[in-house]
């Protein structure tokens, strides 16, 4: 009789701790929830003071609208780290990404494809205007979260919605709302993070070149992998992104899908950086890659002179090669490559 009440207590103080805890990490949960909607209002009071017009994105948390996640599958030719990507498939899950299996449990395209090459990446922040703020991303750092709600909201704003303009534009708005509001530790880390992105940029500018000529000699498929891995090694900045990004990856088929992928987003990030420190202005920066930069007769003119002209353009959009040159030298910053 005894030993049943003293389960019955036992079980009793079990079930009573459980509920209180269950009952303050969700607490917990819509603290930091509510706390990031209150973020997000003050970054997107803050994007109108620099030509942004902010979006609906992270505007309600998943407690109003449940979270989503987007699939990205980026195709890429094989032996080619420099042209577009074949084709980009994006798949949208109604779930956050933590609840998606891990990526290389797909594996749908075989191990062997030596067709094509694939990267793929789950993502819970994208350019979608529905997307609510999850507990998932409000437990993510301030600086990145106030990186993310800028870039996306940069995506969906009328300026030059691509990822070579957005990233650095969106990375020096952050740290712009980090000094303004006068969050000096905050302000730190996001230059902490641009000084490694700039170090990126530089980095993944020699290899895509050098990675290129691996391709011209023709190698066998692992010793051709090695030797791209034995270049990328020289770049410690640049080596530890790759790295970061691999490990889902299955096989060593997504090294040009990859690098692509990673050109993309740095490729001209060192470059947008520069023309900053000389203009100096963010708002004024920001106009340049509005969209009509590459819409109307001003995009129709780069668009002939680059891609009619056989352009000596290495890279896969020689009209933003060529635009980024002109401002540079409107700037005076030619003599830079
Ligand atoms: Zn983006």
């Amino acid at each position: 009789m005894k030993k049943t009440a003293f389960a019955v207590f036992i079980l009793f103080i079990f079930c009573f701790c459980g509920a209180f805890a269950f009952a303050q990490t969700e607490n917990q949960e819509e603290k930091l929830l509510q706390e990031t909607l209150s973020l997000s209002q003050k970054v997107k009071e803050f994007e109108k003071t620099i030509g942004i017009q902010p979006s609906n994105i992270f505007s309600v948390t998943a407690k109003e609208k449940p979270g989503q996640s987007l699939l990205c599958l980026w195709v890429h030719n094989f032996k080619d780290v420099l042209s577009s990507p074949i084709m980009v498939v994006s798949i949208k899950f109604e779930s956050g990404a933590e609840k998606i299996p891990p990526i290389k449990n797909f594996g749908v395209f075989g191990q062997n494809s030596q067709l094509y090459s694939y990267y793929f990446r789950i993502l819970n922040a994208y350019a979608d205007p529905d997307l609510p703020i999850t507990v998932e991303f409000a437990k993510e750092k301030n600086y990145r979260k106030v990186m993310t709600i800028i870039h996306e909201d940069m995506h969906l704003a009328p300026i030059l919605g691509e990822e070579e303009f957005v990233t650095p534009l969106a990375d020096i708005a952050a740290l712009k709302f980090f000094e303004n509001i006068g969050d000096d530790e905050n302000a730190q880390k996001m230059k902490e993070e641009i000084i490694y992105f700039r170090q990126v940029s530089q980095e993944i500018n020699i290899i895509i070149k050098k990675v290129q000529e691996i391709f011209k000699r023709d190698l066998p498929f692992s010793e051709e992998r090695k030797e791209i891995q034995k270049i990328i090694c020289l770049y410690p900045s640049y080596a530890k992104m790759f790295d970061s990004k691999s490990r889902d990856q299955g096989t060593e088929i997504f090294f040009e899908a990859l690098i692509n992928h990673d050109f993309r987003y740095f490729g001209y990030y060192e470059r947008v950086i520069g023309l900053y420190e000389k203009i100096g202005d963010l708002k004024i920066l920001i106009s340049l890659f509005g969209k009509n930069a590459f819409s109307g007769e001003n995009g129709k003119k780069y668009f002939i002179e680059c891609h009619d002209k056989n352009s000596d353009s290495t890279y896969y959009r020689p009209d933003y090669d060529k635009y980024l040159d002109d401002l540079e030298k409107k700037y005076g910053l030619s003599g830079q490559e």
